[in-house]
């Protein structure tokens, strides 16, 4: 549904960013109002890119004056449609908001605007820091490190620190009436970005909501130190009933930085198998060699013939098993069309088996190559299951099947009591069904609370 007013609109839109940076031209809003997933397009009124704080805030303030809908956007990577409007409206792209602020080698964080991409946040600290890294998402590089962040992301250190929202210090939010907010330790101080401390913790106000809540100008997340030298092990099974016990003893070993479970049916070889890669690092040869004959033991001990290892993984295998991120966007493209969107859901560790076998069974059933990445996360708190499904655009019948597998795997993770993640407008649906009615009451009354115009993202989070 077309914005109305659009003259005066566009007139205070370029008022506040110049023609520059204000676009409602047909061949730039096409390639807004649509993503890489599998959802059909969405009309996008306008595209601006601010950069500055004081720049959002004065078109928060214009778009709430005239109740238009505002949707804030990272990278549009997140492959669920969720920048793609539901109700018209403005797309707020932020990338030109893209300064690395403030690195603290001390406490362990960086500061930065919420454009910055994880590229450029890896490249500056691998030049400047190399001591430190963040968790990498096996996201494009071209993917925000704050839309990573503010849809509860997972990247290489989660396995041992929790979901990228875990790792946010503080933020920098314009809420949707204009006014400005800082939350954890910068609650205090503009200068002080270090934790979230003992405060009302009001970041997760912004964490989980989709843009429903205010747009991020900036955010402060951890920093950790970023050993040497880095290897895996790579276990192999075909049993997926060992997997939670395997997992269980990989990380009760307290030794691997990152476990990944993933299953596919291309290359040939890996079908049928479960592999999990427990990657570890260290200051030395020795403590890497250490570490790794420690988690080969366990395993060798505990599952005899049932779990075998690939000891030395085939060169270009490795090569991009070890890299960052990951090389989950090489095999994005099995049905040749470009297209590829996943479900992801948390789970228990013992839900895996059952998601295995009836993930499987949803994609043959659709035509599909089965496609998984599992990360376990927190140190072995759950797991994030993912599964993917590649699809020809161009292809109706693969378009259908796409669909229909996405669909099905959502309620498969609902039925399995997972919680799905960063999930599309549907599926938000569906989990709204499940959840406690108090609660969900409550949301809505934050969100009237904080924009009582509506004018965020709206559609999102929502019944109708
Ligand atoms: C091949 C591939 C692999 C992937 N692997 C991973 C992975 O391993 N781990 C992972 O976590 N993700 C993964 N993703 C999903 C996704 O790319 C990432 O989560 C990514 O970090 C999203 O960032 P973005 O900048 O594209 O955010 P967007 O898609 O632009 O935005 C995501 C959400 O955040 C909101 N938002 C964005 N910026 C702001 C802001 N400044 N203020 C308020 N709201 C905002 C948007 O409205 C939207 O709801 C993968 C994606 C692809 C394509």
């Amino acid at each position: 549904m077309p914005v109305k007013d659009g003259n005066s609109l566009y007139a205070g839109l370029t008022d506040i960013l110049g023609q520059e940076f204000v676009s409602k031209e047909p061949e730039e809003l096409y390639i807004y109002s649509r993503d890489s997933s599998a959802n059909p397009p969405r009309p996008v009124d306008y595209v601006v890119m601010p950069s500055s704080v004081e720049e959002v805030q004065a078109i928060v303030k214009l778009a709430s004056s005239k109740g238009i809908p505002l949707i804030p956007m990272g990278a549009a990577l997140n492959l669920e449609g969720l920048t793609l409007p539901l109700k018209g409206g403005i797309v707020v792209d932020m990338r030109r908001m893209d300064k690395i602020i403030e690195v603290s080698e001390m406490d362990r964080y960086a500061l930065v605007e919420a454009g910055v991409s994880q590229g450029k946040l890896i490249s500056y600290l691998e030049e400047k820091y190399p001591m430190l890294q963040h968790s990498v998402p096996d996201a494009p590089p071209s993917a925000t490190v704050a839309g990573s962040c503010l849809i509860c992301g997972y990247g290489h250190l989660s396995t041992n620190y929790g979901t990228h929202a875990e790792m946010v210090n503080g933020l920098e939010v314009v809420l949707p009436t204009g006014e400005i907010l800082r939350t954890g330790s910068a609650m205090l101080s503009t200068s002080l970005w270090f934790g979230r401390g003992s405060l009302p913790d009001l970041t997760g106000l912004f964490l989980g909501w989709l843009g429903t809540t205010g747009i991020v100008t900036k955010l402060s997340i951890r920093l950790y130190p970023r050993p040497p030298i880095r290897d895996m092990v790579i276990y192999m099974m075909q049993d997926s009933s060992i997997v939670p016990d395997v997992v269980y003893r990989i990380t009760h070993t307290e030794v691997a930085e990152d476990v990944s479970i993933v299953g596919q049916e291309r290359p040939e070889w890996m079908k049928g198998y479960q592999i999990i890669a427990a990657y570890v690092s260290a200051h030395t040869e020795k403590e890497l060699d250490l570490k790794k004959s420690y988690l080969k033991r366990i395993s060798k001990e505990e599952f005899k013939s049932k779990v075998s290892f690939m000891e030395e993984a085939p060169g270009e295998l490795k090569e991009q098993f070890m890299e960052l991120p990951f090389f989950a966007t090489k095999v994005a493209d099995w049905k040749k069309g470009g297209g590829f969107e996943y479900v992801g859901a948390i789970m228990p560790i013992d839900t895996l088996p059952e998601a295995w076998e009836k993930g499987i069974d949803i994609a043959h059933r659709f035509d599909m190559l089965y496609s998984y990445a599992i990360r376990v996360v927190e140190g072995g708190h759950h797991v994030l299951f993912t599964y993917s499904y590649p699809f020809n655009r161009a292809d109706e019948v693969s378009m259908h099947n796409a669909l229909s597998a996405l669909k099905e795997t959502q309620k498969l993770s609902l039925a399995l009591g997972a919680i799905p993640w960063k999930p599309e407008v549907d599926g938000q649906k569906e989990i709204i069904k499940k959840m406690d009615k108090g609660t969900f009451k409550l949301m809505q009354r934050i969100r009237k609370l904080l924009d009582p115009g509506g004018i965020m993202n709206p559609g999102n989070w929502e019944v109708d």
